[in-house]
């Protein structure tokens, strides 16, 4: 099975893209992960990445396609994969469609995480409080003024991602303001 999650920062993406990995034993694929243990390892592509992740900006396509195109390669990856904040750009979809076809796979499905942006500055400031409480470190671009930035990127560059799927007829809409577990659901109704 070889899905997409789509949606802006802090739709619940990641949270789901969890469930679906303990379920279903495919591996989450999350560029913003893989960007930064990049940045924790100081690797050249962390170094590249650091500034623009800070500010909430987008980190240049080919870089992030470099990187998913090496860990689709992985042997965890065969079966199949959950991509999570990728691809963030039309550009990217269409490397990925590229990266998919070359192998002779294709997506099963690209579910749409359809939410409130105005609610999603609160839902991330609660996010920081929580994994503060929790003794975590906070990700320095979860504040609400970095949060404003990524959203503005999303609007800009990650909202024509959707329409690009669905005219391919793979895209799926959930709502993303339900319960947690309700999202897990419609999700499970999706992909059966
Ligand atoms: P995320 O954890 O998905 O919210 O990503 C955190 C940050 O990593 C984003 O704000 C971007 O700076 C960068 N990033 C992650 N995925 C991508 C992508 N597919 N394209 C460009 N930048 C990305």
């Amino acid at each position: 099975m070889r899905l997409i999650l789509l949606g802006p920062p802090g739709a619940g993406k990641g949270t789901q893209a969890q469930r679906l990995i303990q379920k279903h034993g495919i591996p989450q694929l999350s560029t913003g992960d893989m960007l930064r243990a990049a940045v924790a390892l100081g690797t050249p592509i962390g170094k590249r990445a650091q500034g623009l992740m800070d500010a909430g900006q987008l980190v240049p396509d080919e870089v992030v396609i470099g990187i998913v195109a090496d860990r689709i390669e992985e042997p965890d990856a065969k079966k199949g994969f959950v991509l999570d904040g990728f691809p963030r750009t039309v550009a990217q979809a269409e490397a990925l469609d590229a990266m998919l076809a070359e192998k002779g796979l294709k997506l099963d499905c690209v579910i749409e995480f359809k939410v409130d942006e105005d609610k999603l500055v609160s839902r991330i400031e609660r996010r920081a409080a929580e994994t503060e409480a929790a003794g975590l470190p906070v990700r320095k671009d979860d504040n609400p003024e970095v949060f404003r930035r990524r959203l503005e990127e999303f609007r800009h560059l990650t909202a024509a991602v959707a329409p690009y799927y669905e005219a391919q007829g793979v895209l799926k809409s959930i709502d993303g303001m339900q319960p947690v577990d309700d999202v897990t659901t419609a999700i499970e109704a999706i992909i059966g």
